[in-house]
């Protein structure tokens, strides 16, 4: 099902940051699986640094989707130093946290938390739930790549291209699927541990325009400090006003935007003000067989 914008962007409150902002663009209506246009700001390409608060297990995992990601044209991902607690995975401005714990029986294996100034995306999290990948069903080099791969597409601004779990893979880690490995024959015999062409495809549109400014701490070479494009919080600890909902408190990621075959919430979307938004992508973990 071709899936477009679900929400218009308010371009009332641009004025402001009309300076910054320049030649904003609206994502083509062309994009299947773009979530709500959301990307980061670029004039040139994107360098995109993935904090590793990640345990060793992890450590390939994320290395690998990092590879898989810079192959977008206009993206580069680099894993970076990580400083947070993976406990609470908080954000840094201008950059995506990746964490894992076992963060309980919460029902999700993995969360990507996206924050947007008027569209843009500012900062980032994923958060992979140990609590499930210590278990029999997800404790497998395929569900792990596929979940890091789909969570840090997220941070994209990336929807996913299909949600029925049972059908068969479409060979993206944006798809659902019981079986990401394509070996177990529930999902046909494609993987969905990496993205195909059409994701790469989705994000040239999205990163298709050029926005006249960008993050430093997202340009290819980052100086000993980071600039201070805005407000000097680049690369600093989180803004309080863009402080992180807890995820297992799903009240407090907001409305929810969206829901899955079963109707669970799996996108919610949480004003900040300001013409911040927090977008929280949610996978379930799903009952299954062995
Ligand atoms: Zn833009
Ligand atoms: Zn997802």
């Amino acid at each position: 099902m071709p899936r477009f914008h679900r929400r218009r962007l308010s371009v009332a409150g641009l004025a402001p940051l009309a300076g910054l902002l320049g030649s904003f663009a609206a994502a083509p209506a062309s994009a299947t699986h773009s979530w709500a246009g959301m990307h980061w700001a670029r004039s040139s390409t994107l360098a995109i640094r993935l904090g590793d608060n990640v345990t060793t297990v992890w450590d390939p995992y994320l290395a690998t989707a990092s590879i898989d990601w810079t192959k977008a044209i206009r993206i580069d991902t680099l894993v970076a130093l990580g400083t947070r607690s993976p406990s609470s995975c908080s954000p840094t401005y201008g950059r995506v946290e990746v964490c894992n714990y076992n963060y309980g029986v919460t029902g999700w294996l993995g969360i990507a938390s996206v924050w947007t100034q008027y569209g843009h995306i500012v900062q980032g999290t994923v958060k992979l739930n140990d609590t499930y990948f210590a278990s029999l069903s997800y404790n497998t080099p395929a569900w792990r790549r596929y979940v890091v791969c789909q969570e840090i597409g997220h941070t994209f601004g990336l929807d996913h291209q299909d949600e029925n779990h049972s059908n068969l893979n479409l060979g993206s880690c944006m798809d659902y699927t019981s079986d990401p490995s394509g070996l177990k024959g529930t999902n046909g015999t494609k993987s969905n541990e990496h993205p195909n062409a059409h994701d790469y495809d989705e994000l040239n549109l999205i990163y298709a325009h050029v926005d006249g400014w960008q993050l430093s701490s997202t340009r290819a070479s980052v100086g000993a400090t980071f600039g201070n494009l805005l407000a000097g919080r680049e690369g600093a600890s989180a803004d309080p006003a863009l402080a992180q909902p807890g995820p297992a408190d799903l009240k407090s990621l907001g409305r929810v935007a969206a829901v899955d075959s079963k109707g669970r919430g799996r996108v919610f979307v949480r004003q900040l003000g300001g013409g911040t938004e927090v977008t929280t992508f949610v996978l379930w973990a799903e009952p299954l067989d062995h």
